[in-house]
């Protein structure tokens, strides 16, 4: 029985009872599971802080000691907040109150020594602190200490847990003697060469720091601990799975590849095109099947690469198919495709739900004869009546529509699994991408085709209406389409619907010489893909929809996107939308509407999109606001781990290095490995492999198998 598995009833002041509700509340068992339940918070009341020596993002409660300044009211009625400046006698920081606005004015007057205590946030360069506790300064009162916050459950305090119980249950089982003999739980060449913080220092440093220097080393560690072995974790089974799934080895460039590219290519392929096709042709030359995520950003360019590496699998003597969540997407890819297929002779043809049924049969001997090259279509091409001759690579486009499991489905059609592409213009960033998808590799195109001039941003009110009318009369007077887009969150919303509706009226009495389209979620499908297609070949030239608007399609020659009630969407959401435009060589506009009284945050976030375009800082950005768990794209497949001290939106770097590390130790220490697997190979700029020591493999081993032993097998499922 080693220390950390010694039963809690053996603690000092846990005993049977207490271990029963730590056990059924908290799942807390032994003396490990205790000293890994960490804090969510710390309070630092164990001096006063100067604002000066604030520093980092992950900081605790604390107390700084000083006066006001001056108050200052802002903003109108709900929204109102008042601000505080506060002042250390050197520094100054911003305190801001959201409510009980006039009882605050009252009680605190400028010139009196006040503490404050809260935790400082950090924003755009300073930091402020939002509706701290306040009280008068007194000198006799004793600091009381750095500690840690729990979580504690309604069941606990019930039974008589209070907070002080179960820090004092946890200072009891740090000061055990014991403690000073645990062994390392990450490999100790890991510790040493990442200078990291020693396990025992650290647990006792999580729980009761001795300074916020200490606590954010231990936190780095933890952290990095966690990671590590969630990367080990995925790697490892991808690995495994590496070895045991065979794919297609597709050893030629051939003829119709080198046809179209020398050919008939319309453009220049852009740098991140050719490395991302690169990546896919090596991915797909391997002997082992290929499952890819493919990211780029709205515009980018994912078409051709879908196109082009397809081609790799008619040159190698196998179909491909691209399958798209939308029957209006199919058709459109279907076309493109068509156009660039024909002149090199290879084969595309188009499935979706409404093909008749005499198309259909002919498709499905098609398919099954070999003698269809490329199949585009919607989820029926998944169908369990659709046999292919050889499917070597399946694409599929904007893959947050489509489940996991349909994924599963389509390479079960084949002895030998095809190659799997999965495309997505919803930029996760790419750390979470690693951790959410786990064994896909991740390629990214991170430019966009030359000659694109930037899309121009505007954030305008109701006020604003008649500029706004103006800018879309003058680019529907050059020829140009403009999109009008209301939130539905609520598809049975009556208030959303009657904005719609309101707003569709409007605009076609403002515009009365343009044609107007109008699409919502609440249509038949016949109806609205009949109004989308009068929008995709031009013949209405505004559309005012809901978010139905499909994903990916693509109308060059639509320059504006107005976006109404823009605060209600998702900065994810707008940049998707505001995609649909800017895909000509000519100025194109996005306007968000928002409300003139809106909050501060409100106004902060929607900034954002008036000052990049770049769709991975905005998802980052989304991402720390609404938390990973929020992610469009990542909801359906839900993070297959729980994460106790990092956070994917922060730790980003921390993970990207637990992640190098991870594969260079499978790589160089094979005994992780089931047996008969063999590491994927080193990669330029990757890690040399390193080679653990027996001691620290078995530590790693056994960390694995505490972590992880109950979760899914998620390699059966992707
Ligand atoms: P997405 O990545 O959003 O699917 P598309 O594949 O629809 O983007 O491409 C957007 C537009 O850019 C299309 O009209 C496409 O033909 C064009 N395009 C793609 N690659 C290039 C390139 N390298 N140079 C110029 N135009 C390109
Ligand atoms: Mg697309």
């Amino acid at each position: 029985m080693t220390f950390f598995d010694t039963d809690i009833k053996f603690l000092k002041g846990v005993g049977e009872a207490r271990s029963k509700t730590l056990k059924t509340e908290l799942e807390i068992v032994n003396f490990r599971d205790l000293l890994y339940y960490f804090p969510y918070r710390h309070i630092d009341r164990s001096r006063f802080y100067s604002i000066a020596e604030l520093e980092g993002t992950d900081l605790p409660a604390l107390q700084i000691k000083g006066q006001f300044i001056s108050f200052n009211k802002e903003g109108e009625g709900a929204k109102q907040r008042l601000q505080g400046i506060f002042t250390d006698g050197r520094k100054l920081m911003e305190v801001v109150w959201f409510s009980k606005i006039q009882a605050i004015q009252n009680m605190y007057k400028p010139g009196v020594d006040y503490v404050i205590f809260g935790k400082p946030s950090f924003y755009r360069g300073s930091y402020s602190m939002v509706h701290p506790e306040i009280e008068v300064y007194d000198p006799a009162k004793p600091p009381t200490g750095f500690r840690g916050v729990y979580t504690i459950t309604e069941n606990m305090r019930k039974k008589g847990f209070s907070m002080r119980t179960v820090q004092t249950i946890i200072s009891n089982v740090l000061t055990h003697p014991g403690l000073s003999s645990i062994p390392e739980t990450l490999p100790p060449e890991l510790v040493e060469r990442y200078h990291l913080m020693p396990i025992a220092e650290a647990l006792q440093q999580m729980h009761f720091p001795d300074n916020a220097r200490q606590l954010q080393r231990a936190i780095e560690r933890m952290k990095f601990e966690e990671l590590f072995y969630v990367e080990a974790h995925i790697l490892r089974y991808s690995m495994e799975r590496g070895a045991k799934i065979p794919g297609y080895n597709f050893t030629n460039i051939g003829e119709k590849f080198n046809g179209f590219f020398f050919n008939v290519l319309p453009f220049t392929l852009t740098g991140a095109q050719k490395r991302v096709l690169r990546e896919i042709r090596a991915d797909m030359h391997t002997g082992r099947q290929m499952n890819r995520l493919l990211q780029g950003d709205v515009g980018s360019g994912k078409t051709m690469v879908a196109f082009m590496s397809l081609l790799m699998a008619v040159d190698n003597q196998c179909q491909g198919a691209l399958m798209a969540p939308t029957e209006i997407l199919a058709t459109q890819h279907y076309e493109t495709l068509k156009g660039w297929a024909e002149p090199i002779g290879v084969k595309v043809a188009l499935l979706t739900g409404s093909t008749r049924t005499a198309a259909r049969r002919e498709i499905h001997a098609g398919l099954e004869s070999g003698e269809i090259d490329i199949i585009v279509g919607t989820h029926a091409l998944i169908e369990d009546t659709v046999k292919f001759h050889r499917l070597g690579l399946a694409v599929i486009d904007e893959q947050h529509r489509f489940g996991v499991a349909q994924r599963a489905r389509m390479w079960k059609k084949n002895e030998v699994a095809p190659h799997v592409l999965v495309m997505t213009a919803t930029p996760i960033p790419r750390t979470l991408a690693m951790t959410v998808y786990g064994d896909l590799e991740v390629s990214v195109i991170d430019e966009l085709p030359p000659g694109r001039k930037p899309i121009t941003t505007l954030l305008r009110y109701d006020s604003n209406r008649n500029e706004v009318d103006r800018l879309i009369y003058s680019q529907l007077r050059e020829g140009r389409q403009v999109y009008i887009v209301y939130p539905l969150i609520e598809e049975n919303d009556k208030l959303d619907l009657k904005s719609l509706q309101e707003g569709y009226e409007r605009t076609c009495d403002t515009f009365p010489s343009f044609r107007v389209c109008f699409v919502h979620g609440k249509m038949k499908p016949a109806e609205k893909d009949c109004q989308m297609d009068l929008f995709v070949r031009g013949k209405a030239r505004i559309m005012v929809a809901t978010t139905v608007i499909e994903v990916g399609v693509n109308v060059p020659n639509a320059s504006v996107m107005v976006i109404e009630n823009a605060e209600r969407f998702g900065l994810s959401q707008l940049h998707q939308l505001r995609g649909r435009v800017g895909r000509g060589a000519d100025q194109s506009y996005c306007v968000l509407m928002g409300k003139a009284n809106s909050g501060i945050d409100t106004k902060k976030r929607l900034n954002i999109m008036t000052e990049t375009t770049d769709g991975f800082l905005i998802s980052e950005a989304d991402m720390k606001i609404r938390g990973p768990g929020d992610m469009e794209g990542t909801q359906q497949s839900g993070l297959a781990f729980n994460l106790k001290v990092a956070d994917l939106a922060r730790d980003g770097q921390i993970l990207s290095r637990a992640r190098e590390v991870a594969k260079a130790i499978l790589r160089g220490t094979p005994q992780l490995l089931a047996q008969g697997c063999t590491p994927t190979e080193q990669q330029n700029g990757e890690l040399e492999p390193i080679a653990l020591s027996a001691e620290s493999a078995a530590i790693m081993a056994n960390e694995l198998r505490l972590r992880f032993a109950r979760t899914v097998d998620w390699s059966q499922i992707s």
